[in-house]
């Protein structure tokens, strides 16, 4: 997951949750995400690094089901969890809500675009508006 700088407006914020079918977040490219430095050591951004496939995919990600295939084993920065964006990023315990839910949202626009049904399906699930 990567840092957002997206701030949620005008919207009666929901619970955070990942959605099924989505995997957005699994796709790493670097360029897309010039900050990593900040918020990973040398080790994890070392592990990073070695998953990014050359399409910029997770080489882990299985994009027939959208999954990770290693789910249970994935790296500390795959996990959407207060106690790692606290450690990752700053953001205190009270804050993770809406900011997880802003990563994912930016993290879909950058991947499947503005106007996906990803998007959309994913608002529907976590805001009201
Ligand atoms: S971007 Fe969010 S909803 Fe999509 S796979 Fe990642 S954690 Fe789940
Ligand atoms: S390890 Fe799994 S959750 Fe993490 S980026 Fe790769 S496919 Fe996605």
């Amino acid at each position: 997951m990567k840092k957002s700088k997206l701030t949620i407006k005008d919207k009666q914020i929901g619970k955070w949750q990942c959605v099924s079918g989505c995997g957005a977040c699994c796709n790493l490219t670097p360029e897309e995400r010039p900050d990593l430095e900040e918020y990973l050591p040398k080790e994890e951004l070392e592990t990073y690094l070695n998953m990014v496939g050359e399409d910029g995919w997770c080489i882990n990600y299985d994009h027939d089901h959208r999954k990770c295939q290693i789910y249970e084993q994935r790296p500390r920065f795959c996990r959407v969890q207060p106690d790692n964006f606290e450690s990752m990023f700053g953001i205190e315990p009270i804050e993770f809500n809406e900011f997880a839910i802003a990563c994912c949202q930016e993290q879909i626009t950058g991947v499947y675009g503005v106007e996906s049904p990803e998007l959309k399906h994913y608002n529907q699930e976590t805001t009201q508006n």
